[in-house]
């Protein structure tokens, strides 16, 4: 099949000097980035190689497997524990409705891990497939940059094999990053905690951020008693502040310990377990400690500085709009640059990597009203502008919509759990810059809100959409009266320090 390749915006045609390289692409790490750009690359006709670590639920710098962490240790098994997490209220709120459910209730851990398992490993070889498919030959091994059109895989047995490239892309993800407490090697991070040979019965985790909030719930959920510890006021800074104290009230109307303003100074070993020390001076003895504080770009072992490629002061990968590093033959696109830390989000800039580059047509990833969810228990969904950003970022005065029901389920089931709905509408032009909403299948509701938002709704847009009624979701279209119109040029509120 031709090739085409698009360098600098020109279609160039490949040459004597381009037959030489074994590859037209290399991919290093095959998690949801590397493996799109690694097949649509494919499918416009170039020679496609890619490596990843060897397969393992828990990674390390030599172990990871293909499909990455989204399929093997975030958001599918994730999920996963949402759902299983989730049938503890349902199981509490179906008494109400009418079942009986006189005997006692066991969760059975082990068989929801093997179920997991089983599932990640099926997506694990589909994955697998894809790439086979496509015509992309996949390497086992560590890969490492060696020049700007050269790599080297150190595959499991030591071997080491050497490709040339016309271009590289760097797809390695993140690894979670560990805060460097006293006693920190006792605790446990994301990737340990999906997997987890028994189930704790009291867990201290420590982070504001989503998977800190989605593991309290998913614990909680399975009857675990646990602390959540947070730096600031309000948990997942970032988010509309409004909102995050819904977020905050709910965990904590579900049965969490917040603990705000609270940092874990020490963990020590204890007979029972461990204790957990608090700058607050509380002592939390505990069966795990989780620690989500963020993650870090896996570029430590790339051999990066050698050959060149710039790298921020965080370690991510400096790219430009295209996803191009400042070596021309080098690019990177997913966590690894550390934009927009999504799976949906790697998929779109690799995507627009293969077009750029063998599509023949330059695309820059959209950032712009990327939808968000949180998997709490209820979950929260926003996109578009917060609240605080609009202000911050509006050249008119800015209108806001809410509104706090009770949902018809809870009225039958006595649950006390309101759901949020909010929408921010730019005045002047009336269009609805923002949509956030937490309760029940927020997600569901707020990706079909996005394409709404994306496309520049107005606000009598929405209100002239006929509701699906008895829903929840109709509540968007039907927000008649503004709760507060904020003046253009108002100082926003500091987002929750
Ligand atoms: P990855 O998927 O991490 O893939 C990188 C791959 O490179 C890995 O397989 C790794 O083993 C491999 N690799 C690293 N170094 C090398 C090397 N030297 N040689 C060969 N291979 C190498 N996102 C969402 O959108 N929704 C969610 O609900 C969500 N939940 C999450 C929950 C958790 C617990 C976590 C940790 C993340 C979650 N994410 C979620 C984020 C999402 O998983 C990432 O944004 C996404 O996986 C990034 O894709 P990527 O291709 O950049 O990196």
């Amino acid at each position: 099949m031709a090739r085409k390749m698009l360098i600098d915006g020109e279609l160039s045609q490949p040459n004597a000097e381009e037959a030489h390289y074994d590859f037209d692409l290399f991919v290093i790490g095959a998690g949801s980035g590397g493996v799109r750009a690694a097949r649509f690359s494919a499918n416009y006709g170039a020679k496609v190689g890619i490596c990843e670590l060897p397969f393992h639920p828990i990674s390390s710098e030599v172990i990871g497997g293909i499909g990455g962490t989204c399929v093997i240790r975030g958001c599918v098994p994730k999920k996963i524990l949402v759902y299983a997490a989730t049938y503890g209220g349902e199981l509490e709120d179906a008494r109400n409705f009418g079942w009986e459910l006189n005997e006692k209730i066991d969760f059975n851990w082990k068989k929801l891990l093997h179920k997991k398992t089983e599932e990640i490993v099926r997506l694990n070889g589909i994955y697998k497939r894809l790439l086979t498919n496509a015509g992309v030959k996949t390497f086992e091994g560590e890969g490492k940059v060696v020049g700007p059109n050269e790599v080297e895989v150190t595959q499991l047995d030591g071997t080491k094999l050497s490709f040339t490239a016309k271009h590289i892309l760097i797809a390695t993800g993140s690894r979670s990053h560990r805060p460097s407490i006293p006693g920190q090697e006792l605790a446990i991070t994301s990737d340990e905690a999906l997997s987890l040979e028994e189930l704790p019965k009291h867990a201290v985790i420590l982070g504001g951020g989503y998977i800190a909030v989605e593991f309290a719930s998913i614990w909680k959920g399975m009857g675990l008693n646990v602390d959540l510890c947070f730096r600031r006021e309000l948990p997942l800074r970032g988010f509309d502040d409004e909102m995050r104290a819904v977020v905050a009230r709910n965990l904590e109307g579900r049965g969490i310990n917040l603990h705000p303003g609270t940092n874990l100074t020490q963990l020590i070993k204890t007979e029972n377990g461990i204790k957990a020390i608090t700058d607050q001076g509380e002592e939390l003895t505990t069966d795990v400690v989780l620690l989500a504080t963020g993650r870090a770009p896996n570029t430590k072992r790339l051999n990066l500085e050698a050959v060149g490629v710039k790298l921020d002061e965080t370690g991510a990968v400096k790219v430009d709009e295209y996803s191009r590093t400042n070596i021309p033959s080098i690019w990177a696109v997913g966590d690894v640059t550390n934009r927009m830390n999504l799976t949906p989000v790697a998929l779109m800039e690799a995507t627009c990597f293969a077009k750029t580059v063998f599509g023949g047509k330059p695309t820059k990833p959209d950032y712009k009203d990327v939808p968000v969810a949180v998997f709490s228990i209820p979950p929260l969904s926003v996109v578009g502008l917060s609240e605080e950003q609009a202000v911050d970022e509006a050249n008119s005065d800015i209108s806001v919509f809410t509104s706090t029901f009770n949902p018809m389920k809870n009225t039958i089931s006595g649950r006390q759990e309101k759901t949020v709905m909010k929408l921010v509408v730019e005045a002047e032009t009336d269009k609805v810059i923002g949509a956030s909403m937490c309760g029940p299948d927020a997600p569901e509701i707020i990706q079909g809100i996005a394409v709404a938002v994306k496309c520049g709704a107005t606000k009598e847009q929405f209100d002239s959409t006929v509701g699906i009624h008895p829903s929840a979701a109709e509540e968007f279209v039907t927000m008649r009266s503004v709760t507060r119109r904020i003046p253009a040029g108002s100082k926003p509120k500091p987002n929750n320090p």
